[in-house]
C-alpha cells in the first residue's frame, strides 16, 4: 500500500461500542428525561463497574482531575505539603497546586517508574499531610510500603490510579488502595466514558462527605459545607454502561499486541518490570531508549510514516515552570528524557504493529 493511502496511526485511538447499544440507552434517555444529577444509567453504571471489580464507595464524577481534587477535598488536605511523584500527567501535580497545597517530589524507581519509597521518608516535614503517588501505566506502587509509612507518620494515601482500570494485584481490583484511589475515564483511557472519572473510598464517612461536596455541599434546602459540582451526565454514564461489556476483550486484544511488540523489541529496549501478582490491563506500551536522542531519531522516523507515539510522561514534572521551586528528581528526569509510549489501541492491526516495530529497529 502506498504511504499516502495509509491513515496515520496514533499512540491510541478511543474504543467506539456499536452504535446500536448507545442508541439504545440514548433512547432510554430521551424516554425518561432524566439527563443529569445521579440519573439512573449513572447509577447502573456504578453498580456494574462495583460487582466486576468487587469495588465499594464508588462515585463516577465529571473527570479524573476533578476526582483527585475532590479527594484532598473529602480529606481535609489544604494549606501543606502532599509527597508526589513528577512522572506522570499533569493533571496529578495542578490538582495538588489548585487545591493550595504544594507538591513535594520524590524520585521514582529506575525499574519501574512508580515512587521510590525509599526516598519517602526524607522529604517527610511537619506540613506534610499526605502522599499522593501513581500507580503510573498501570504498574502497582510499592503499596505495603506506603501504607506502612503513612501509619508511623498519620499521612493520608491518595492513589493517582488513573491507568488502572482493569488491573489487578493478588486479584484485588488495584482501584481497591490507600484511603482514596481516583481514576479516569478519558476518551483516550482504556476504559472509557468521553470524559468521566472515579473516586473509591475506603471509608464510610469520608464516602458520604465526598458525596456531599460533589453536588455543592447540600441535601435539598439544607446547605451543610462548601461543595463544587463533580456529578456526571446520563450520557456519560450511557458510554460507560456500552463500553464496559467490552473491557475483557479489549485488555485481550492490547496484550497481544504488547506480545507482538514484546517478541521484537525486549533484546533491544527496556521496559518496566511488572510487580509479582500483578495482573496487568496493558493500558499503555512504554519503551525506553538508550538516549533521547536515539528516541528522537526513532519518533522522526515513525513521524515521517505517518506513525505517531507519544512521549508519556515528559517533561518530568518537578521542571515545571510554574511551581515555586526546583526539586531534583534525576532518575525521573533522565527516564522522561528517553521514554516514549507506542501506539496500542484494540483496533490496531498486527500489521500496523509489525511495521511499527520493523521502522524502529531501522534506526537501532
Ligand atoms: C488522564 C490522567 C488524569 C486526569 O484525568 P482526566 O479524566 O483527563 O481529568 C490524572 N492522572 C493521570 C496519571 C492521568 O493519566
Amino acid at each position: 500500500m502506498s504511504e499516502l493511502l495509509r491513515e496515520k496511526i496514533n499512540v491510541t485511538k478511543p474504543f467506539m461500542p456499536p452504535i446500536k447499544i448507545y442508541k439504545s440507552y440514548i433512547e432510554e434517555i430521551y424516554n425518561n428525561l432524566w439527563l443529569t444529577n445521579q440519573g439512573p444509567l449513572l447509577k447502573e453504571l456504578e453498580a456494574n463497574i462495583c460487582s466486576m471489580l468487587g469495588l465499594q464507595n464508588f462515585h463516577y464524577v465529571t473527570n479524573g482531575t476533578i476526582a483527585l481534587q475532590l479527594a484532598l477535598r473529602a480529606l481535609d488536605i489544604s494549606d501543606c505539603e502532599v509527597i508526589t511523584t513528577p512522572f506522570t500527567y499533569v493533571a496529578t501535580i495542578s490538582s495538588i497546586l489548585w487545591e493550595k497545597c504544594k507538591p513535594v517530589f520524590v524520585d521514582i524507581e529506575p525499574d519501574n517508574f512508580t515512587i521510590d519509597v525509599n526516598k519517602i521518608e526524607r522529604k517527610i516535614t511537619t506540613k506534610t499531610r499526605a502522599i499522593m503517588p501513581v500507580h503510573i501505566y498501570g504498574y502497582a506502587c510499592d503499596i505495603n510500603s506506603i501504607q506502612k509509612l503513612a501509619d508511623k507518620y498519620s499521612l493520608k494515601v491518595i492513589y493517582d490510579a488513573a491507568h488502572c482500570f482493569g488491573t489487578f494485584l493478588d486479584g484485588k481490583s488495584l482501584l481497591n488502595y490507600g484511603d482514596i484511589s481516583t481514576c479516569s475515564f478519558h476518551a483516550t483511557k482504556l476504559f472509557h466514558t468521553i470524559e468521566g472519572g472515579a473516586c473509591i473510598v475506603k471509608d464510610k464517612s469520608i464516602s458520604d462527605k465526598l458525596e456531599l461536596i460533589k453536588r455543592f455541599g447540600h441535601n435539598g434546602d439544607n446547605h451543610i459545607c462548601l461543595g463544587i459540582n463533580g456529578k456526571q451526565s446520563e450520557f456519560n454514564a450511557a458510554m460507560g454502561l456500552s463500553n464496559l461489556p467490552f473491557l475483557e476483550s479489549i485488555i485481550k486484544k492490547r496484550k497481544h499486541i504488547s506480545d507482538l511488540y514484546d517478541e521484537a523489541l525486549l533484546k533491544y529496549l527496556y521496559r518496566p518490570r511488572k510487580q509479582k501478582g500483578l495482573d496487568y490491563n496493558y493500558a499503555y506500551y512504554p519503551v525506553l531508549f538508550k538516549s533521547e536522542n536515539e528516541l528522537l531519531r526513532v519518533l522522526d522516523h515513525l513521524n515521517n510514516n505517518n506513525i505517531y507515539p507519544r512521549r508519556y510522561f515528559y517533561p518530568s514534572l518537578n521542571k515545571l515552570s510554574y511551581l515555586e521551586d526546583y526539586q531534583e528528581c534525576p532518575i525521573s528526569e533522565d527516564i522522561s528524557s528517553r521514554i516514549v509510549c507506542l501506539p496500542l489501541y484494540s483496533e490496531l492491526k498486527d500489521d500496523d504493529a509489525t511495521r511499527i516495530v520493523k521502522l524502529i529497529k531501522e534506526v537501532l
